[in-house]
């Protein structure tokens, strides 16, 4: 069983609600399991919106900010942890650390970064955490799209392809986060 997961996700909410309602769907139900959210450690956008659903069902919330975002992306004072890290690098590399999952909602650079980050780490063996995408309302249809065409190229293993597993809601989360056994690595970082 999944102990923390890692959610990645927009530091905007995006214009559809349903974004924002998903998100909070995701940090409760979390919260209602006992999983802890590990998370940007940021009070704004759907980041906000996890956080604030998996406090509120009173669940473990551990954020993970570089000094650098602390007030552009006002970090939340009322997690059950907050860590303020040197680098970005450090903070990826300790929420890599800290989650046994991970979960990727909407969003834009910083959460397709932090998404390829992790997809390329469990490439070279670094990690065997699963990885999960969270496809809410088709969001990232053309990425997976891109992704299959990018097997078809021969540009992507089949294998490495399948080391994304994409998810069309919460319930599907769950349930597939129920399939996966824990992973047993113990990823620190030192090998980035
Ligand atoms: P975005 O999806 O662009 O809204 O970004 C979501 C969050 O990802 C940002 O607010 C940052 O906290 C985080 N992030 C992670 N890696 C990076 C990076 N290399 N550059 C910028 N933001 C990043």
């Amino acid at each position: 069983m999944i102990r923390n997961a890692a959610v990645f996700c927009a530091s905007a909410s995006g214009t559809d609600p349903v974004y924002k309602a998903v998100a909070e769907e995701l940090g409760h139900a979390l919260a209602t399991r006992d999983i802890g959210v590990v998370y940007g450690g940021a009070n704004v956008g759907l980041m906000q919106a996890v956080a604030q659903a998996a406090l509120a069902a009173n669940g473990r919330v551990i954020g993970v900010i570089p000094e650098i975002l602390v007030d552009r992306e006002v970090a939340h004072t009322g997690l059950t942890e907050l860590h303020i890290t040197n680098t970005m690098h450090t903070r990826k590399a300790m929420m890599g650390e800290r989650a046994d999952a991970f979960i990727v909602l909407p969003g834009g650079f910083g959460t397709l970064e932090e998404l390829f980050e992790v997809l390329t780490w469990h490439m070279l063996k670094l990690h065997s955490k699963p990885i999960l995408l969270l496809n809410i309302n088709g969001f990232y249809d053309q990425l997976v799209a891109f992704l299959d065409h990018c097997v078809a190229e021969g540009m992507l293993k089949p294998k490495a392809r399948e080391i994304l597993i994409v998810a069309d809601s919460v319930q599907d989360i769950l349930l597939k986060l129920d399939l996966i056994p824990m992973p047993q690595d113990k990823f620190d970082g030192k090998l980035l």
